[in-house]
């Protein structure tokens, strides 16, 4: 086994190269701040497959400050809102049914945005490494061993380790942290149809008071029909194509939607509990999936990738950027500074992120309650006045 010791001048190593890894990459880069990236994938064309797509207005808005919306757009992205259904009423998200969300199929949403880092020249790319170990002092993370495929280790220094590694965050073993979830007990099964019809809206059916859920997040040559359903249910069915045909396409074109045909694989995700995780070593900062991976239900897991990466380069670009050739003192002070920059960030991430996620995993469970017809048709109907319509 060869040993190569990679003495690349960077401030930040950042574990993953997908939505949370990349903005955090270019927001970094932006601000001066010279940044490597390990990606285990070998090569920049993958993407994650276990997502349908649709991005909130929030995410929208990242993509357009980091300049790729428009490269989206001409790719087929499709601007939209969602119509929400239910035996309760009737909502429309946003309120004002304006097009601020997107539809944006992932295999173009992650290339995109690995063009852009691979372009930028503060961002160093390195895909087929996966990390192996956290280097530490005391407590303290001063970097990271990864391995690529054939055996060779490779040696990062940093004075900041930026976890972007999703979900089933190796970053996070290595770290010994707690994982905390919240259980919804529901599958998604999902697939892409072509040939459908230009639509803006994004249709999302509540059935048996939130048990259940069927959604068509249209872009612009293909349709995402998705379908959320309790274990017990899933647990029960034979054959999941027969089942998806049968009772998902099927109720779809029976709301007048047309669907061409099936042009993908039938996903299906099991586990999709809310789940979320703080690290124990210093210097060391998780983001995206790998901090808190929200209930796919809410759409909302790749918008709070991008903005809890852009939260993230708020809090630490300013230390790191400052940070230089120093004495042992002057290091240590550095090392405390960003320490606490980090603490503030992890404070300000349960704030914005980790509440509603918890709010949002229990009203998920209340399915009888929030879709109660007088319940959730008063609150239709009080935001429909509310909101201007276009
Ligand atoms: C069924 C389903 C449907 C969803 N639908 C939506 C939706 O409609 N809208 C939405 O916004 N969100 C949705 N999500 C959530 C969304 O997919 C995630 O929130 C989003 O992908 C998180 O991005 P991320 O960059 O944090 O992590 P990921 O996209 O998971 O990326 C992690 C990256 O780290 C790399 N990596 C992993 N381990 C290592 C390692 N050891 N070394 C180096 N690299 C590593 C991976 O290869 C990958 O590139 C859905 C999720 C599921 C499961």
């Amino acid at each position: 086994m060869m040993n190569v010791n990679v003495n690349v001048n960077v401030k930040a190593v950042i574990v993953g190269a997908s939505i949370a890894g990349c903005c955090t990459a270019l927001r970094l880069a932006k601000q001066g701040i010279k940044v490597a990236i390990i990606e285990k994938q070998p090569s920049s064309d993958h993407y994650k497959k276990m997502c349908s797509h649709i991005i909130h207005p929030s995410g929208r808005k990242v993509l357009a400050d980091l300049g790729v919306w428009d490269d989206l757009t001409a790719l087929g992205a499709q601007a939209t809102y969602m119509d929400v259904e239910s035996q309760g009423g009737r909502l429309f998200y946003p309120f004002s049914k304006k097009p601020k969300a997107a539809n944006i199929e992932r295999r173009l949403l992650d290339s995109a945005l690995r063009k852009r880092v691979g372009e930028h020249p503060n961002i160093t790319i390195n895909y087929g490494l996966r990390i192996k170990s956290l280097l530490r002092e005391k407590r303290q993370v001063i970097g990271l061993t990864a391995e690529d495929s054939t055996g060779d280790i490779f040696t990062f220094y940093c004075s900041l380790v930026v976890a972007a590694d999703g979900r089933a965050s190796r970053v996070a073993r290595l770290d010994e942290c707690e994982n905390h979830t919240v259980k919804n007990h529901r599958v998604a099964l999902f697939s892409y149809f072509k040939g459908v019809s230009r639509r803006v809206p994004s249709n999302v059916w509540v059935l048996d008071k939130g048990r259940a859920y069927i959604a068509c997040f249209p872009n612009s040559d293909k349709m995402l029909l998705s379908c959320y359903i309790p274990e017990h249910q899933f647990k029960e069915i034979k054959d999941n194509q027969l089942f998806y045909d049968s009772f998902v396409k099927d109720f779809v074109e029976r709301k007048g939607i047309q669907l061409g045909d099936q042009v993908d694989d039938l996903f299906i995700a099991k586990d999709t509990s809310t789940l979320y995780r703080s690290p124990n070593s210093k210097g060391l900062v998780f983001v995206g999936d790998a901090f808190l991976a929200a209930d796919p239900l809410t759409g909302i897991g790749c918008s709070w990738a991008m903005s809890s990466a852009m939260l993230l380069s708020q809090c630490v670009g300013r230390p790191l950027l400052n940070h230089g050739e120093e004495t042992r003192a002057q290091s240590r002070w550095f090392r405390f500074k960003l320490n606490s920059t980090i603490s503030i960030y992890n404070m300000l991430h349960r704030i914005k992120y980790l509440i509603p996620a918890y709010l949002m995993a229990w009203l998920s469970l209340k399915g009888g309650v929030v879709f109660n017809k007088r319940l959730f048709g008063l609150f239709a109907a009080l935001l429909g006045k509310r909101s201007p319509r276009r």
